[in-house]
């Protein structure tokens, strides 16, 4: 028997729960249709410390729905950790995050589930049109894709959010990942797997208004750029060894010059040598550091160093044909 889970993240969504039901059950009801008869969904709501009537709402809905489950967090954790949570405690095959504004259009569900029976354990949703957000978050979200792509290590796929399908073998990854700044979208990436893509237009916000601040897109910009990347720290030792370079060549002439034709203004030839000198070292030193910062910083995410797709064939389970 399979399982969907559909793993819901809610902040202060007291309006758009109802909606949201409403609109995802025909959805996932088609999609359980193609995985076969006895397939089941599992709605698993994370309530991220709201201050409205969102939790109660759950609380009831739970009661009522046996395929409705509830996690109640403490406290506002933000979006990613509420993510983390739920696919901590979803129990599906398959997994799907969604938020709860219809921004995500539940249709999509049915192909996400189309690619996974045909074979891929992560299903990625892209926007084909990004029209519904203002040009300020267009842009930037670009800009922000571009720069993170050219400093990562692996490819973070633009246009894609955290919507996207992801197997049971995929989501056991995700949930060894114990890092604290969590960039959701760039661990999805990271874990690999065999990734099937289905376009989507996303839809103008259903009900309920944006939860996030621009600070809070900020912070989540910086920690995208700092889990995925070393190269801002290591950049130093490289334009601190230009730098150097460059300062020790100026000073051999500066040094040659005096030696030649004398001093012309006394003291600039010293003052100039040491200001270059240092600040050179300075860079290259910084660089130094950087690189063992990123070193440690890698080591304390304490990502695994590699992540097996089908486990070694053993022998006795696969006799060799006789031919
Ligand atoms: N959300 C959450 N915790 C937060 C902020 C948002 O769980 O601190 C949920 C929110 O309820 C919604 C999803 O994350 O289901 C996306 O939020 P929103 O629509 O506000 O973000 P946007 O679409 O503007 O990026
Ligand atoms: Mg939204």
């Amino acid at each position: 028997m399979s399982t969907l889970s559909i793993v819901i993240p809610v902040y202060n969504e007291q309006d758009a729960i109802s909606l949201f039901l409403d609109a995802a059950r025909p959805a996932v009801t088609a999609a359980l249709a193609l995985i076969g008869p006895d397939a089941r969904a599992e709605y698993l709501f994370i309530d991220d410390g709201s201050s409205d009537r969102t939790a109660d709402i759950l609380a009831i809905l739970a009661r009522l729905n046996p395929d409705i489950r509830c996690l109640s967090l403490s406290r506002n954790f933000g979006k990613e950790a509420a993510l983390a949570a739920g696919i901590d405690h979803a129990a599906g095959d398959a997994v799907i995050p969604i938020d709860v504004d219809l921004q995500d259009p539940p249709g999509v569900i049915v192909d996400m589930v189309r690619a996974w029976l045909a074979g891929a354990q992560v299903v990625n949703a892209r926007r084909a049109d990004r029209s519904s957000d203002s040009w300020l978050k267009r842009a930037s979200a670009q800009g922000f894709y571009a720069l993170l792509n050219r400093l990562s290590d692996y490819p973070i796929p633009e246009n894609v959010g955290d919507f996207r399908l992801l197997d049971r073998q995929a989501v056991d990854v995700i949930k060894q990942l114990g890092e604290q700044a969590r960039f959701n979208k760039g661990l999805f990436s990271w874990i690999g797997f065999r990734v099937a893509t289905v376009d989507y237009v996303r839809a103008a916000r259903g009900a309920g208004t944006t939860k996030w601040r621009l600070g809070k897109l900020w912070s989540l910009a910086i920690d995208g750029i700092t889990t995925s990347t070393t190269m801002p720290l290591r950049i130093w030792s490289y334009i601190g060894g230009g730098i150097a370079l460059l300062a020790f060549a100026y000073a051999t002439v500066l040094v040659l010059h005096t030696i030649v034709t004398g001093v012309d203004v006394p003291g600039y030839a010293s003052i100039m040598v040491a200001v270059l000198m240092l600040g050179g070292l300075n860079l290259l030193s910084l660089g130094i550091i950087g690189e063992y910062l990123g070193r440690v910083a890698r080591e304390v995410r304490k990502r695994p160093l590699y992540v097996v797709d089908a486990p070694v064939a053993h022998a006795a389970h696969q006799p060799l044909e006789e031919e």
